[in-house]
């Protein structure tokens, strides 16, 4: 196989221009706020382009440059950008670097030092860490819950770099003479071509991955109510508008509950903002759990809030909101036992008509909770047009 023989030292020389070719396009997308994954990431390309530098010089500069400085640089790029990539939506610690880089590089340099006359023996070595290192990232991107298109093929690229770096593995064990950075061997073209298409496409992926994880953060930040997790007042009405239509559309009834937690000053008065804050994600959660995921769930503003029940007609919609009641009057709070901490509710029912958004619903639903709280609170009650 003659042909697919390449000559290693190039794609090594191609490897570090184009790491820091990706390093300058990182570079210039690093802004003020931009997670520390990408400075490391961007970090990683320069340690290896270094890395890249003194391996190409095999043979011309020491053994102890090119392969145990060479190859204990290239071991904590590696282990840079694959902690960059595992950790992209999160802020990489001290502690994570120091366990996941530092002290496997202490380790490195020992085994290299010692080696260094085993050319096959530190290939190895090199390779099974630069495996760990790519498939990490690979297992984490194509398994996580909910992965998208994108991190799927972006983990798909680093589970082909690690299965390559099997093959070189096995190759260098198998040989029957020594197996070193320049062995000309189709294992070996294979690594380098994948090492340098990862380069390309997973540099790529990876700032790709970081626009679509900041949109996903502003698209929620955009939605969603920031204490309780809950549509804000304006994702809810958007929701709810869509729900309505599809109503109307079958001729199927909706129904709104808006409830205001009772007294809710008088907990603030007395135990301060913050306790009175812990009470409201309390409710938020707690009512969410026990709705069905098509219902929809609303902060309409400071302790009060709306449920939307598609599919769901007055005598459903009063069980519901009474289940939702008392399942509130029946909560205590570790360490808040002796507050006392209930909910009215306001109820409206009706089949939309084409035209009609919710904002009808939503009167009836206030009349219905003011009338609750004027009947004495922790209460449900039903209100007509
Ligand atoms: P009721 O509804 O039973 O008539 O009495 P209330 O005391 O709950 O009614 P009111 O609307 O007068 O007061 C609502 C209080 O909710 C006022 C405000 O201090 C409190 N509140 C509103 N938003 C928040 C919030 O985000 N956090 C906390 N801790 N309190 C909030
Ligand atoms: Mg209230
Ligand atoms: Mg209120």
């Amino acid at each position: 196989m003659r042909f697919l023989d390449i000559d290693i030292k190039t794609v090594i020389v191609m490897l570090c221009i184009g790491n820091l070719v990706v390093l300058t396009l990182l570079f210039v997308s690093i802004k003020p706020g931009s997670k520390n994954s990408i400075k490391y990431f961007a970090l990683s390309k320069f340690i290896q382009s270094i890395a890249w530098v003194l391996l190409a010089f095999r043979g011309e500069i020491s053994n102890l440059l090119s392969l145990a400085l060479g190859n204990l640089i290239l071991f904590i790029g590696f282990a840079m950008e694959s902690i960059s990539v595992v950790s992209y939506k999160k802020q990489i610690t001290i502690k994570v670097l120091i366990a996941y880089i530092l002290s496997p590089a202490v380790f490195t340099f020992l085994f290299l030092y010692l080696s260094k006359s085993r050319p096959t023996l530190v290939l190895v070595y090199v390779s099974v860490f630069a495996f760990v290192y790519a498939v990490l990232p690979g297992l984490v991107l194509l398994f996580e819950s909910g992965s998208s298109k994108l991190q799927k093929t972006l983990g798909s690229l680093y589970i082909f770099g690690s299965f390559t770096l099997i093959i070189r593995i096995i190759s260098a064990l198998t040989a029957t003479q020594e197996f070193s950075l320049f062995t000309k061997h189709y294992s070996q073209t294979l690594t380098f071509v994948t090492t340098y298409l990862l380069m390309l496409l997973g540099s790529i992926g990876f700032l790709l991955l970081i626009k679509e994880q900041t949109e996903m953060e502003l698209h929620r930040a955009a939605t969603l109510d920031g204490l309780t997790g809950l549509f804000n007042r304006r994702a809810f009405f958007a929701e709810a508008e869509k729900v309505t239509a599809l109503a109307s559309r079958r001729k199927e009834p909706v129904s709104l509950l808006m409830i205001d937690l009772d007294k809710f000053k008088s907990i603030n008065d007395k135990f301060g903002h913050g306790i009175g804050d812990l009470f409201i994600m309390d409710f938020a959660a707690a009512t969410r759990q026990q709705l069905r995921n098509y219902d929809i769930v609303g902060r309409y503003g400071g302790e009060e809030f709306v449920v939307l029940l598609p599919n769901t007609g007055p005598g459903e919609a009063a069980i519901v909101a009474e289940r939702l009641r008392k399942n509130i009057e029946d909560r205590v709070l570790p360490g808040f036992e002796n507050i006392k901490y209930t909910a009215s509710i306001g109820i409206s029912s009706s089949i939309p008509e084409p035209t009609q958004g919710i904002d009808m619903l939503i009167k009836i639903s206030d009349k219905a909770l003011y009338a609750a709280k004027g009947k004495g609170r922790n209460r449900i009650e039903v209100g007509f047009a």
